[in-house]
């Protein structure tokens, strides 16, 4: 297995250290990150974001030369396992649970679910993963125990949006998200993001490979989950598929322009944090 520590990681951080030496010691870093899961969990029982989001991302992102953090859950991995070795050539895989569960929702050995969530994402890709993220973004203090005796070394699963996060003080390195994903897609979304982005030390923002995806053309398939679609909210599908691509894109367009570099979260926590 690849370790964290290995040669390229850390040639990659010198690297950094060298662009952002002592003259501009105070640099912009910011992180996209991506959810890979089934499409609007748990409305829809299809991945067409992974199959047809997912690619017009990745080129995108490669559009920019932007490497970034994807968490996706352990039966996307199963079930893409080539997809996302291709992805880890460039990016950072972190976990996001088996099913998609939340943890409260998990039944007998919670500990050894988010393990084996992480051992096959690792068996998948063959480096180490040590990031976590809560489906729904629903932690517990329990949760963060949990996260801490497993090795994880950083969670991404707390918001700024949400007011019960705002007290909580994990026991490993925290990135909190900094604004629903989906606000993007609304009329005024992209200004406020920027405002709010600009006035972060480090925007972390978090995005699933299903927005790229005209969510509502996916009701139409027999297979949707009747019992679930009363809580397919606006919010899911406003401005999805082809609205999204290009809101992200000129979002990325922007904090470029502002001066941003985009790092993964493994990154961020390995090399930039300790080289300051
Ligand atoms: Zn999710």
């Amino acid at each position: 297995m690849r370790n964290i520590e290995d040669k390229t990681l850390v040639k990659q951080a010198n690297l950094i250290r060298i662009s952002y030496g002592a003259e501009d010691d105070c640099p912009l870093f910011a992180a996209l990150t991506f959810d890979l899961e089934k499409d609007c969990c748990p409305i829809f029982p299809t991945a067409i974001g992974m199959e047809v989001g997912l690619p017009k991302i990745i080129r995108l992102l490669e559009k920019y030369k932007i490497e970034c953090t994807f968490f996706a859950t352990g039966e996307i991995a199963e079930s893409y396992p080539k997809t996302l070795k291709e992805i880890a050539k460039k990016h950072e895989l972190a976990c996001h649970s088996y099913f998609h569960e939340t943890f409260d929702k998990m039944t007998a050995q919670k500990t050894s679910r988010i393990e084996e969530s992480r051992n096959v994402l690792q068996r998948t890709v063959n480096q180490e993963i040590i990031g976590f993220r809560a489906p729904k973004f629903l932690v517990s203090g329990e949760l963060y125990q949990v996260l801490a005796r497993l090795g994880f070394r950083y969670d991404s699963s707390l918001t700024w949006f949400k007011p019960q996060h705002l007290r909580m003080t994990p026991p490993i390195q925290e990135f909190r998200v900094q604004l629903p994903s989906a606000f993007l897609n609304f009329p005024l979304g992209p200004r406020v993001f920027m405002k709010i982005l600009k006035v972060s030390s480090f925007p972390v923002m978090c995005f699933h490979c299903w927005e790229a995806v005209d969510v509502r053309s996916l009701l139409t398939m027999p297979t949707v989950n009747s019992a679930y679609t009363r809580y397919f909210r606006p919010d899911m599908w406003v401005n999805t598929g082809d609205g999204f691509l290009g809101r992200l894109e000129s979002l990325i367009g922007s904090l470029l322009k502002a001066g941003f570099h985009f790092v993964t979260l493994r990154d961020y926590v390995i090399n930039l944090r300790t080289s300051k």
